[in-house]
């Protein structure tokens, strides 16, 4: 059997940014454990690859110092490391006057979350960031950015193995056990021994702590985002990043129009309720996690505040017309022809037992454990400062020394 100071379950960007700190920390042997073929191949592979500035989280939460921490902190790492990003800014477009106070406050939670040079735009002003775009009043974040995160993984990787860890792909954790010497664990490709084990398993991460012997006290719920790519034609329409006011009664920030640092427009995600917890397309569907769902009251209790909402993101992910009507709020003169389907995500949103989305990052620990349960957006950006967060929490409250090879 092998025998790990540190197991991390999962090589997305939250995983792997833990595993990079305490593989650099020299503490003790490092190994990640992910089921695919490759690094960032959920949520992370799959998502706007927007750097957030910081705008919209309540002050004080895990979110708001995260991101503000996270968001420096990738620029500089994308600078030292040669990973193509650009910190472009972006516009928050208000449409409708009701829209005006909600984007009052926006600015406000901005300059509470310290973002400097947030800007009012009239009109007029909209036109000289975004000249194709319709809006009533504008704001202009310039902290925003693009890159991809897929890239930054890559480094992630490279710099854990450089640092004497390992990333196992291929490899899926099944279960973990407590005995004498620490953690036994059990995977697809036999039993490995570990003194701490940090669950980031993403879309799995609550079933992950229940094979740990934890409570994780919430479920994940899978949302599918769903994108239309501009056709490379009308690429001109967007220079940059041009966002609506978000609702704030949903953790989700509405369709937006993004500029992708490979090139090309991408415009979404909508969120729709995914039948599979990796389910890209509509018609992936899992017994198991529908079944999953509809025994659980939270999950009919939060269906029953947002059926609403819920049906208008389905009409959109079956309708191309329903979704080009959300973008042509922002920009009347995009056409059906101008888009095409794209790519999907899903997102991991936890949900509590009485049926609430769980808004802020969501952590549960347990003796030699660590659970990360709900890491939704912008925990891409905020990943450098998650995962230093957490490396310092496994270093306080792990044995430190290796733990000894059982026969
Ligand atoms: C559509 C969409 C758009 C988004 N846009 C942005 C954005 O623009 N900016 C931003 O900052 N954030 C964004 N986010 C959020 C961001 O992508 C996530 O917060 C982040 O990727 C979470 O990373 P993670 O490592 O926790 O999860 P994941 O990337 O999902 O990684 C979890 C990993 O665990 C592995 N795993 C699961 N079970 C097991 C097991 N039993 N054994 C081994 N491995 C296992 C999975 O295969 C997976 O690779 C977006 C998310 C989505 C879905």
């Amino acid at each position: 059997m092998a025998e790990y100071s540190y197991v991390i379950v999962g090589a997305g960007i939250v995983g792997l940014s833990i595993a990079m700190h305490l593989a650099k920390n020299n503490s003790g042997t490092v190994l990640v454990l992910e089921t695919e073929k490759d690094v960032a191949e959920h949520q992370t592979g799959h998502n706007s690859g927007v750097i957030h500035s910081g705008l919209y989280y309540k002050p004080g939460s895990a979110k708001a110092k995260n991101c503000a921490e996270g968001r420096e902190a990738m620029y500089n790492f994308c600078k030292e490391y040669g990973i193509p990003f650009d910190r472009c800014g972006k516009i928050v477009v208000a449409t409708l006057p009701e829209e005006l106070p909600r984007m009052a406050e926006l600015e406000k939670r901005g300059i509470a979350n310290g973002l400097t040079g947030v800007k009012q735009l009239s009109k007029s002003e909209l036109k000289e960031y975004e000249p194709h775009v319709a809006g009533i009043a504008g704001l202009f974040v310039p902290q925003t950015g693009i890159v991809s995160y897929k890239d930054v993984c890559k480094v992630y990787q490279r710099l854990i193995l450089e640092a004497g860890g390992e990333v196992r792909l291929g490899c899926k954790f099944i279960s973990c056990s407590r005995d004498n010497n620490g953690l036994a664990i059990e995977t697809n490709q036999g039993k490995i021994n570990a003194s701490f084990l940090v669950n980031c398993g993403g879309l799995q991460s609550d079933r992950v702590a229940k094979a740990c012997g934890v409570e994780p006290g919430v479920q994940i719920v899978p949302f599918r985002g769903e994108y239309y790519d501009l056709v490379p034609e009308k690429n001109y329409l967007v220079k940059n990043l041009i966002y609506p006011v978000p609702d704030p009664s949903l953790p989700f920030l509405g369709v937006h129009l993004t500029r992708m640092i490979h090139g090309g427009i991408e415009a979404g995600p909508n969120a729709v309720l995914a039948f599979r917890r990796e389910g890209y397309k509509l018609l992936d569907i899992s017994i198991r996690d529908m079944f999953g769902l509809a025994l659980s009251p939270g999950f009919w209790r939060m269906a029953g505040k947002f059926w609403k909402t819920g049906l208008g993101e389905f009409h959109r992910s079956i309708s191309k017309k329903a979704f080009l009507k959300a973008l042509q709020r922002l920009m009347p003169e995009l056409q059906l022809d101008d888009i095409h389907p794209g790519n999907a995500g899903v997102r991991a949103q936890a949900m509590t037992p009485d049926g609430k989305l769980v808004d802020d990052f969501h952590i549960v620990q347990a003796e030699r454990m660590i659970h990360v349960l709900n890491a939704p957006s912008p925990a891409a950006t905020a990943s450098l400062a998650i995962g230093n967060t957490i490396a310092t929490m496994v270093l306080n409250n792990s044995t430190k020394s290796p733990v000894k090879v059982v026969a």
